[in-house]
């Protein structure tokens, strides 16, 4: 990470969504075959010490098919990172540092898993509830949705509803 630092070039790559497992979890099996494109570059700054840290910036973007909770169909959601780290020497010093830094801390270990934390990030970018905001077609028998005439039930039943259409 300290050579990488000092080069300051930076990584540029595209990922197979099924290489992030979890991600591809949210998606359902849905275009497997997306592609995530992202960014690390990294960088040496003076640290309040004196000493130099390693920063790193990680930008990444996709567009991942989401459930919609409304229809249940595919609602296409653009998910972003772009995200600043510094890094420090230890668990310790992430803990008492954490707190007073706007910036995210990583430890920086040799196994540092940088595509664990790539795919933290997207996961954290998730919508809370995937929504379109027009779903693009809904379900006929979709409750709420049908207002037949003699439907005086408060609940109208989705099945029942549909046998009567299938009556007229
Ligand atoms: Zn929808």
């Amino acid at each position: 990470m300290q050579s990488f630092a000092e080069a300051g070039v930076p990584l540029i790559a595209t990922l197979p969504l099924q290489n992030l497992e979890r991600l591809a979890q949210e998606s359902s099996g849905r275009q497997s075959d997306l592609i995530v494109n992202w960014q690390a570059v990294a960088e040496l700054r003076a640290g309040s010490t004196g000493l130099m840290d390693i920063w790193l910036h990680l930008t990444a973007g996709t567009c991942l098919p989401l459930t919609c909770q409304r229809c249940m169909g595919a609602v296409q959601t653009p998910l972003q990172v772009d995200q600043w780290y510094r890094f420090v020497a230890t668990e310790d010093i992430a803990m008492a540092e954490d707190d007073a830094s706007e910036e995210d801390l990583l430890v920086l270990t040799p196994q540092l898993d940088l595509l664990a934390v790539l795919e933290d990030e997207l996961l954290m970018a998730l919508p809370l509830v995937p929504m379109h905001d027009e779903c693009p077609d809904l379900p006929a028998f979709s409750a709420g949705v049908i207002d037949l005439p003699g439907n005086m039930e408060g609940k109208p039943n989705p099945f029942a509803a549909l046998a009567r259409l299938k009556k007229n």
